[in-house]
């Protein structure tokens, strides 16, 4: 019998984390849920673990394993570019928990014991972790360096898609779904009720509106996650010719250096490079002020507006009828992107009001998660004969799984946290 327990990202999208017992005991991801109100944490793990494996670098899946190691002694397996990038972000969060007053709950030694018991791992490439069980790792087309997780114990096999995305985007060619023959599946349901419009129209109308702005005077202000986003918006900007200086703020820098090392990895490396050798990198608060002298295009962390450089372009341009917000992103219930999305205000008032936006806004919908359609696509591929569901809003998972229920007729069962799952 093997078991299943959601230790996060149970009906929610954020702090990704499973306790898997397949043979051996293995915790699949452990990520942060950053919220308006502060951080919230995966459940606790008290099970003596095999490995901890990690799917992609991103916060909610990645951000809590240092603090795993204050505790564990288990190996690690991710892939070369996820330990890069996730290193990145987790010595980011420390300052950015120092920077609030609040205590991290970890520090740099903890970051430093994690690469210790780190094991890399590459794309198809089958590791022996015992005399029964073996890991995998495939292309999940997510992220740079974001891998569907395959384990196998004996003759059964389990898969771990974290985030993937099966389709073509701007960066990657799509995630690698030959991953052999499949006996349970562990799956994202983030968009699990919906289906994306044609990303190359998105692309399209995103830079013509862009163009646009700059051609009426305004600035074109384009709040993004640092990793993916950012670098996937220079090469849609400038592979479309848009006529203005692009400025790229926050993190994207050290992240799109990242991509340039692993280009092997992208779809078209040579376009990325070219596009990244056109924009300009702000460096300080001079290049902050020269961006507002003269009308420009600002891709900016964060992707939710809350915090990072695009607070201070939002608050300088927020009443200015030329200058437009375009969102490129998922937003979470309660952050600022949320409420300009949903109401036109956001909070950057003193005692953080909400006021009225005079900018104009909009958003543009460039997922790296898969639509409904393609997610039954994928998983009829595979046929499995059981389905797990994470990663998803609460009132979105009931609607995949009936989706699943009657499209494929697979049993399907959405995880709640700390319920233990037994199956075989
Ligand atoms: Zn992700
Ligand atoms: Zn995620």
């Amino acid at each position: 019998m093997y078991s299943i327990t959601g230790l996060g990202a149970c009906q929610e999208v954020g702090r990704s984390g499973f306790l898997l017992d397949f043979g051996e005991k293995f915790l699949l991801d452990y990520g942060l849920k950053l919220n308006p109100k502060g951080i919230e944490y995966p459940l606790d793990v008290n099970a003596n673990i095999k490995a901890a494996i990690i799917s992609h670098a991103h916060l909610d899946h990645s951000g809590y394993l240092p603090y795993f190691y204050t505790k564990s002694e288990a190996i690690s397996f991710m892939t070369q570019p996820t330990l890069e990038i996730a290193e990145i972000l987790w010595l980011d969060s420390i300052k950015i928990a120092e920077f609030e007053g609040l205590m991290p709950r970890y520090t740099k030694k903890e970051v430093q014991r994690t690469h210790k018991y780190n094991f890399i791992s590459n794309y198809k490439k089958k590791m022996h972790l015992s005399n029964d069980n073996s890991l995998e790792f495939f292309d999940a087309g997510h992220i740079l360096g974001s891998a569907f997780v395959k384990l196998t114990h004996n003759d059964k096999s389990f898969l771990y898609t974290g985030d993937f995305k099966a389709t073509e985007t701007q960066l990657h060619v799509g995630a690698d779904l030959n991953v052999g023959k499949l006996d349970y599946v562990l799956i994202e349901s983030t968009y699990g009720d919906r289906e994306h419009p044609n990303r190359k129209d998105v692309e399209r109308s995103l830079c013509e509106s862009v163009q646009q702005t700059i051609d009426n005077g305004g600035w074109a202000i384009i709040p993004a996650f640092a990793v993916g986003r950012s670098q996937e918006l220079v090469d849609i900007l400038t592979g479309y010719g848009v006529q203005a200086d692009i400025w790229l703020d926050g993190m994207g820098k050290q992240v799109a250096d990242l991509y340039i090392k692993h280009s092997e990895l992208i779809k078209n490396p040579k376009k990325l490079k070219a596009g990244l050798s056109q924009v300009k990198w702000v460096t300080g608060i001079g290049d902050r002020k020269k961006i507002l002298k003269k009308p420009c295009v600002v891709v900016t962390t964060s992707g939710m507006m809350k915090g990072g450089p695009v607070v201070g372009y939002a608050q300088k341009l927020m009443n200015d009828p030329n200058s437009k917000i375009h969102l490129s992103g998922y937003q979470a219930l309660e952050t600022p992107g949320r409420m300009l999305q949903d109401e036109g205000m956001l909070p950057y008032g003193p005692g953080e009001t909400p006021l009225k936006v005079s900018c104009k806004y909009e958003k543009y919908v460039l997922s790296a998660h898969p639509s409904q359609e393609e997610m039954i696509g994928v998983l009829k591929k595979w046929s499995p004969k059981k389905i797990f569901l994470v990663h998803g809003d609460k009132d979105v998972m009931p609607v995949f799984k009936n989706k699943i229920k009657e499209r494929l007729g697979i049993d399907t069962t959405i995880l709640e946290l700390g319920k233990k799952i037994e199956f075989d």
